[in-house]
Parts: structure tokens; C-alpha cells; sequence
């Protein structure tokens, strides 16, 4: 026995006609679920930002007018159903006046079906009006009520944080901002405040004062430490929580000198791991960890600078002379950098009786 094939349609019966899931042109185009072809929708458009509230989507990102273009055409898209094997084209949208207090934008949508190459080509079209509104969206309302859940307190272990500090501090911060606001429209930083010791940073949320925290200790080093207080309650009883996040960035830096084992170093580099130290010009540089220098505080202010010249090299030392007593001492060879030469004027450093050498610039 040979199969049989019955090429006739399943629903009005016709023979000798193309077949699509079994039914001619006509009775595919009947099967097809009926349009409503002219659509009115409203939407809102956010009138500080640009963001539009979209049937079933809520609010988008803040979207600029090419942006705002295609999402009405997506749109228009989703709204009218068409066959799965259907082709739209849409015809450009003509230009909408935002300056209206209603403005309208229609979308034109012309739908072209043909499933298999035997059909014809099934044209239709579709409109959609978009009746826009004019609001505020969430995250424009909260900015504009200064509403901020999380504030970053930027301070420094046992020092004023400094400028230039707080100059990189907000440039991480805004680097991290770019990179997520653009996804995240409702998060955002709403304030920067210069406070006694520092900066505040306000932000929508403690997810993105946490990410701004880790930026900085990232950065800088230091320690990170967040506490919560209850503000309130939301109607259905959630506890609402306010965060405060302290990052405090260390004491010492770059250029500070300090003691160990007995002796005067200077940090040549600080990083967020740690401290690098030499004798000033002499010696190899060493690096500790933080918590190795936890105990060490700058002595900057505390070193006597001493104008010297140098008169003459010894055995194992130089014999130099104060500029300003015109007293002459020692000071050993492996103390000085090799550059030093007879006749040199350079600055010595001095702390508790201890002297080293401090820089060739006569301070
Ligand atoms: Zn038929
Ligand atoms: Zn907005």
C-alpha cells in the first residue's frame, strides 16, 4: 500500500490549491485571530528625564527622542498580534511636538504574511496611536524629595581627609556611576557634601553606596563599616532601613615619614594594600601591609631640617658642616646616598638625636 496524500483544503475543501497546515490562502487568512487594527494607548512621558511609562513595562530608563522613537515602535509591535511567519515594516514616525500638553504619535504598520512561497502575499495594516501624557517618573519624584537611603561617609583614620583625596574619591564614584546607572535608572547619587573631616555621599540605595565603598577602600585602602537604623514602616509592615556606610581611608600616605625599628623611613607609595618604604635615597625600598604600620603615625612635623654642606669624606663617613651654626659632624657613609659629593649643600633630618639624610633641595 502507498501513501495516499489529499491535497485539498481541510476547511472549505478546494483541490489544486497551495496548502498551509492543511488550508487554502482564504481560509488561512479567516483562521488568522482578528486584529483590531486602529489601537489608541496612552502613555506617560517623564518630562525631567525623558523616561516613558509603558502599558504592562512601567518606567523605562531616561531615553532621548531617537530613543524614545524606536521604543513607540516596539511598542506599536507588541500591541498588534500578527502570525509568527509575518513580516512588519513600520513607516517612520512623523515628528511628534512634545511642546503639546497631549501630544499624539501615530505608528503605521503594514503586515505582509506569506508562510509558504506558494501563498500570495497577505498585506494588512495596523495603527497605533499613542495619546502621551505628561508625569514624573518614580526615580525624578524621589530625587526631586531629596530621598536618599544610604549615605557613604568618607573620613580618614585620625586626619582630615584631603582634597586632592576627595578629588579621586568622586572621580571612582562617578566612573562607577556610568557604568550602572544606564541599567538602573532608580539608583543614583543625589548629593556630595563636604562635612567637617570629609565628604558625604547620598545615594538612592545601600546597593550602590555598598559598590561605591568598595571602589574607594579598592582604591585606597582602609576599612569599610556599615550600621542601620530603622526610619519607619512601609503600609504592609516592612521595617524601612536607613544605612550608613563609614569608609575610612588610612592615616599615613605617600611622602609621610615614619619609624621603624628605631630608624626614620619615608613612604615612597602608599596603595590599598599597604605602605612602601626607603631611607630617603638610601637603601632598597621594603613594602608592609597595613596592619604591620597600624601603629605608626607620621613625624612628618617633628623632623628638624638641618642645611649642611658636606666638607670632606672619611674612612667610613663625611665629615659635613651646618650651614647655620657652622657646628662640623660625622654622619656615616652608608647613611648618604652615593650621589653625594664634596662641596654639596644638601638638608639633613633630624628626630630625637637622630640624624639621616633628608633631601638635596636646601629647604
Ligand atoms: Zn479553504
Ligand atoms: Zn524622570
Amino acid at each position: 500500500m502507498s501513501e495516499e496524500t489529499f491535497a485539498f483544503c481541510l476547511n472549505c475543501g478546494t483541490y489544486d490549491a497551495p496548502l498551509f497546515h492543511g488550508l487554502c490562502p482564504a481560509c488561512y487568512q479567516k483562521s488568522l485571530p482578528e486584529n483590531k487594527l486602529t489601537i489608541n494607548k496612552k502613555i506617560m512621558i517623564c518630562t525631567t528625564c525623558g523616561a516613558l511609562h509603558l502599558p504592562g513595562m512601567g518606567w523605562t530608563r531616561p531615553l532621548d527622542y531617537s530613543e524614545f522613537l524606536l521604543e513607540l515602535d516596539t511598542t506599536a509591535r507588541a500591541l498588534i498580534p500578527t502570525p509568527p511567519t509575518a513580516i512588519v515594516e513600520t513607516e517612520p514616525i512623523g515628528e511628534i511636538d512634545l511642546s503639546q500638553s497631549r501630544p499624539e504619535a501615530t505608528v503605521r504598520l503594514i503586515i505582509k504574511d506569506q508562510p509558504i512561497p506558494e501563498f500570495p502575499v497577505l498585506e494588512e495594516s495596523a495603527s497605533v496611536t499613542f495619546v502621551i501624557e505628561k508625569g514624573i517618573c518614580e526615580t525624578c519624584s524621589n530625587i526631586k524629595n531629596r530621598v536618599h537611603n544610604a549615605v557613604l561617609q568618607l573620613r580618614a583614620d585620625r586626619r582630615k581627609v584631603l582634597e586632592t583625596e576627595e578629588d579621586l574619591a568622586v572621580d571612582i564614584v562617578k566612573a562607577l556611576l556610568r557604568q550602572t546607572i544606564s541599567e538602573a535608572h532608580s539608583s543614583y547619587l543625589l548629593d556630595i557634601v563636604e562635612v567637617r573631616g570629609g565628604l558625604d555621599f547620598l545615594f538612592s540605595d545601600r546597593y550602590l553606596a555598598n559598590l561605591a565603598a568598595q571602589a574607594i577602600v579598592h582604591k585606597f585602602g582602609g576599612s569599610k563599616k556599615e550600621t542601620f537604623k530603622l526610619v519607619g514602616e512601609d503600609k504592609d509592615g516592612t521595617k524601612k532601613y536607613k544605612s550608613t556606610i563609614v569608609v575610612r581611608i588610612p592615616l599615613l600616605r605617600t611622602g609621610d615619614w615614619i619609624i621603624l625599628d628605631n630608624e626614620p623611613f619615608l613612604i615612597i607609595k602608599h596603595d590599598r594594600l599597604g605602605v612602601i618604604v626607603r631611607k630617603k635615597g638610601v637603601g632598597k625600598a621594603k613594602r608592609y601591609e597595613w596592619n604591620m604600620v597600624k601603629e605608626s603615625v607620621p613625624i612628618n612635623s617633628q623632623i628638624l631640617q638641618i642645611p649642611v654642606q658636606i666638607i670632606a669624606k672619611l674612612d667610613d663617613s663625611f665629615l659635613v658642616m651646618d650651614s647655620r651654626s657652622y657646628e662640623t659632624f660625622e654622619i656615616s657613609l652608608q647613611d648618604m646616598p652615593f650621589e653625594t659629593e664634596i662641596g654639596m649643600n644638601i638638608t639633613l633630618g633630624e628626630y630625637e638625636g637622630k640624624r639621616f639624610f633628608y633631601s638635596f633641595d636646601l629647604k
